[in-house]
């Protein structure tokens, strides 16, 4: 059993290469939900939906978000409206929204919720919302604390972030489904998610931190820093944010003590030393995936450099 933990469309492309590398039913995915939103009165969860989709062949796979050929009739009869439609929902996508809202009204819990819809579009894998729980990121932005969506799709992630925070992450609760993820897998992998606003969320969950910590399984991270910056979207700029440094070197420290190992990528070589002086194992090699080849490679790569430190 291998256990991965994800955020959205960055990390969705690792998870892939481990559904397509791995027998499918072997493989679990604990998702970040820090994201989720209200539109319009839906619960909305981006990263649920993003890891449900690709590893259901459903996302186009260049964009990596929202499902491929999706109309967009709904969104234009609300612009109409004059309702806000800076959040792209496509047709399909609203059902999802639609039956996920209806679900959680009825008394379902967002993890059987997320069971029956993985289930309903073919994927084996267990796909795991960290909580069920409540919990929203929220970034200051001068005096304003902003909520994420309107950070990162509505401002487009361009503001300067002095602090992160993660409302209802104290109250909030694992799920025994994430708890036997955790016991029961012999290796987890932290993919490349965004460290301060996919892994950091999952990890700062009461009981997984203390779990990961104590584990049996082997725990590796691949970084999404390459060279000085992400390989996309703010993670480099939000690294200062949990006081480490924008380098592979930097994501290692952020995991210090919940992982044995961390794969990063070949321009990063110089920073082997100072990583495996945190006493965190290394492996280097291309971390750039371009095509679905790339995906399948680094999940193999990253599953063999896990074993090997068994
Ligand atoms: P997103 O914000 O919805 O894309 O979701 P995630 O938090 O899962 O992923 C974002 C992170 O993925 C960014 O920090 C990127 O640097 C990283 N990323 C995207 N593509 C790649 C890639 O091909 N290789 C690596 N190593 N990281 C990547």
């Amino acid at each position: 059993m291998i256990t991965a933990l994800c955020g959205g469309v960055g990390g969705a492309k690792l998870v892939l290469g481990l559904y397509r590398t791995l027998p499918p039913h072997e493989l679990s995915v604990i998702v970040n939900t820090a994201d989720d939103l209200d539109y319009l009165g839906l619960h909305v969860s981006p990263d649920l939906d993003t890891v449900t989709y690709t590893l259901a062949g459903m996302s186009p796979i260049k964009q990596g978000w929202g499902i491929e050929g999706d109309t967009y009739q709904a969104l234009e009869n609300l612009r109409r409206y004059g309702a806000p439609t800076w959040f792209q929902v496509g047709d399909r996508d609203f059902a999802t929204h639609l039956f996920r809202t209806d679900q959680l009204r009825h008394g379902a819990n967002l993890t059987e919720t997320t069971k029956r819809i993985a289930e309903s579009s073919q994927v084996r894998a267990r796909i795991l919302p960290m909580t069920n729980d409540g919990v929203s990121t929220r970034l200051q932005v001068g005096d304003e604390w902003v909520a994420f969506q309107d950070y990162f799709v509505q401002r487009r992630h361009r503001d300067a972030v002095s602090a992160i925070r993660y409302d209802g992450i104290e109250e909030a609760s694992s799920t025994p489904e994430v708890l036997d993820a955790l016991q029961n897998a012999e290796i987890i992998v932290l993919v490349n998610s965004n460290p301060a606003l996919s892994i950091v969320p999952i990890l700062s969950t009461p009981g997984i931190n203390d779990l990961l910590i104590a584990v049996s399984a082997v725990r590796v991270a691949v970084s999404p820093i390459v060279g000085t910056d992400a390989v996309s979207g703010p993670a480099g700029r939000l690294m200062k944010l949990l006081g480490h440094e924008s380098s592979a070197a930097g994501v290692a420290a952020a995991y210090a003590g919940c992982i044995d190992g961390i794969v990063i990528d070949e321009v990063d070589a110089n920073q082997a030393d100072e990583i495996e002086a945190l006493g965190i194992a290394v492996h280097c090699t291309r971390t750039v995936m371009n095509t679905l080849e790339d995906r399948d490679r680094l999940a193999t790569e990253t599953v063999s450099f896990a074993r090997s430190l068994r």
